[in-house]
């Protein structure tokens, strides 16, 4: 049976109790409005861990003032009833209140990673993810903690987190859920009309000729953006970024090697979406 707690206080007893009983514990944070690709994290978790934690938190420190923190979706019964499915065995939903008491005001920072890809039209968004997912870490002291390939940037960053501040979580980043016309899962994929939808599984075939270019012998990066430019181009979609990058210091590549990512960054209508491919892998 899946509890669903919203106070720290409540989740210390339940993790208290199973730390107590020698489980170990799989912590899987969400923003909720879960699909395949956050289930995907959780069955992981179940196979590694006794006991699964489900963090389900939009954490309005990682909204910027324009963005879409009010109409995030929140649908919490489905997503219960999904992770009731999973025999998850907690989901943490706090309220904003229980996370940022009044007098909150310490966050965690982070040198020049952030200072990339969606950091540079998101300014303060790694902040605000760093310090909730430090915070969840805290809480939690999960053994293991998963997060998705698809949020490539923020898996360097919460990796490097891990490291420079001794959290001691073994941290899993796993492979990207997609559509089966290779557009990525998102909670954000239902802003799409249907027009929109159709487009969208342009920047996933985009990337992906990236990598056939890549495969076939290309190392350039100019060239290789320059292709994904070019598949776009005849879409609605409004590029913000495409890199070609280092995997852990995020920086541009110019000759670019095996393990590389392309990541890129577009506005469909209303709604952004992001996507990254690994070269060669
Ligand atoms: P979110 O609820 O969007 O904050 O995502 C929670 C976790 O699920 C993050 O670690 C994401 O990277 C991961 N995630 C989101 N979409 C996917 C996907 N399509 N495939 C795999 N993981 C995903």
């Amino acid at each position: 049976m899946t509890r669903v707690v919203e106070t720290i206080s409540e989740l210390r007893v339940r993790l208290r109790s199973w730390r107590g009983e020698g489980h170990s514990i799989g912590l899987v944070p969400t923003m909720g409005a879960l699909h395949e690709g956050h289930l995907s994290l959780v069955r992981r978790s179940k196979t590694v861990s006794d006991r699964t934690v489900v963090s389900i938190f939009v954490n309005p420190l990682q909204f910027g003032p324009r963005e879409d923190f009010a109409a995030y979706p929140r649908v919490l019964a489905e997503d219960v009833a999904k992770l009731e499915a999973a025999a998850v065995d907690l989901v943490f939903h706090p309220p904003a209140a229980e996370m940022y008491p009044p007098g909150f005001r310490t966050h965690v920072d982070q040198d020049d990673l952030p200072d990339h890809l969606c950091g540079l039209s998101r300014p303060g968004h790694f902040r605000g993810v760093l310090t909730v997912v430090l915070k969840l870490f805290n809480l939690v002291r999960p053994d293991a903690a998963f997060f998705g390939q698809k949020d490539f940037q923020q898996a360097a960053i919460l990796r490097r987190m891990n490291e420079d501040l001794n959290c001691g979580v073994d941290v899993e980043i796993l492979p990207t859920v997609r559509e089966k016309d290779g557009l990525a899962l998102s909670s954000r994929n239902r802003y799409l009309s249907p027009s929109e939808r159709a487009e969208a599984p342009a920047l996933a075939r985009a990337l992906a000729l990236a990598d056939a270019a890549f495969r076939k012998g290309e190392r350039s990066g100019a060239a290789l953006l320059a292709g994904v430019r070019d598949h776009l181009r005849p879409t609605s979609m409004t590029v913000d970024y495409v890199n070609v990058v280092d995997p852990f210091t995020l920086e541009d590549r110019i000759e670019v090697r095996a393990g590389d990512v392309v990541a890129a960054a577009v506005r469909l209508g209303t709604t952004r979406l992001i996507d990254n491919v690994t070269l060669g892998v």
